[in-house]
């Protein structure tokens, strides 16, 4: 291969920022039918595996860490769920369109009750009814959900009476006004993620990020109520009802999720049960 087919892209870690050039085969990124490609970054400038996402321009836009918290599993796959109505096309277009850093922040936001608006460029029009579609598939009978998906116009020209506190387009944040988005962990989330764009992507894996969202609802509402009716709470004694109620073993990350959800979605106090977990980590840091 010549030198001629390589480009050189500046990148950096998400995790300790470090700086570096890597080189990328041109025609990967040129080929690419829509904006951005998403390239993985295994311990080339430091220590670390991330997702760098190129634009056309050969410049890194954003990158991601590719560390996920593992979920438990509790409900078992039941065949009642009407997923047919979604077929290959529309997947297809999910899969080349629908960035997993999106995906990440729609998820976060929707899971904790943040409402969210999607902004798609004007060539993506086709993509509204499909978008709708997907999200309505993967949050019903679960947590209720605000969103909603505009175009690039429509949005320039009605920002101002949209009731929205968080706004993104592709992989970039418009607006965030809480800093909610910027502040949180996206670990359990990517996990989600992970599972839904891997290899065999399709219905099956389209199927298993809908059953990751139940069971974080149905995990979140047990630990509201848990909350709601113990003295003296701390985050260890979440974990252990969790893991006694529901056979299963519970991340500290996992359990801070939880929390998160049933603060923001649920509006709950939950107290100093982030200082707990901030005292796990350091802990486990410690070690
Ligand atoms: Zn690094």
């Amino acid at each position: 291969m010549t030198n001629e087919n390589r480009k050189s892209v500046f990148i950096q870690c998400p995790t300790c920022l470090k700086n570096g050039k890597i080189e990328i085969p041109r025609d990967k990124i040129e080929k690419k039918a829509s904006g951005l490609s998403l390239i993985i970054v295994k311990k080339l400038i430091c220590e670390h595996v991330f997702l760098a996402y190129i634009d056309k321009n050969f410049t890194m836009r954003e990158s991601e860490e590719v560390y996920f918290v593992p979920s438990p599993q509790i409900i078992e796959k039941s065949k009642k769920i009407k997923e047919e109505f979604f077929d290959k096309n529309e997947l297809d277009l999910i899969n080349l369109n629908l960035y997993p850093l999106t995906l990440n922040y729609i998820l976060k936001s929707l899971m904790n009750a943040k409402a969210i608006g999607i902004v798609l460029e004007e060539r993506q029009d086709f993509l509204k009814t499909i978008y709708e579609k997907f999200l309505n598939f993967l949050f019903n009978n679960t947590f209720n959900t605000q969103y909603q998906i505009i175009l690039d116009q429509e949005y320039s020209e009605a920002k101002e009476e949209l009731n929205l506190p968080i706004i993104v387009k592709n992989i970039e944040i418009i607006k965030d006004n809480e800093n909610f988005l910027t502040d949180v962990e996206f670990a359990v989330e990517r996990g989600f993620i992970q599972k839904f764009y891997n290899d065999e992507y399709g219905l099956e894996t389209l199927r298993a990020l809908k059953f990751e969202i139940n069971n974080a609802f149905l995990l979140a509402q047990s630990t509201k109520e848990f909350i709601e009716n113990t003295k003296k709470l701390n985050l260890n004694k979440v974990i252990k009802f969790l893991e006694k109620e529901f056979n299963i073993n519970i991340d500290v990350k996992y359990a801070e999720f939880l929390i998160g959800i049933v603060k923001n979605y649920y509006n709950v106090e939950v107290g100093n049960l982030y200082k707990n977990v901030e005292f796990m980590k350091f802990k486990k840091l410690s070690k």
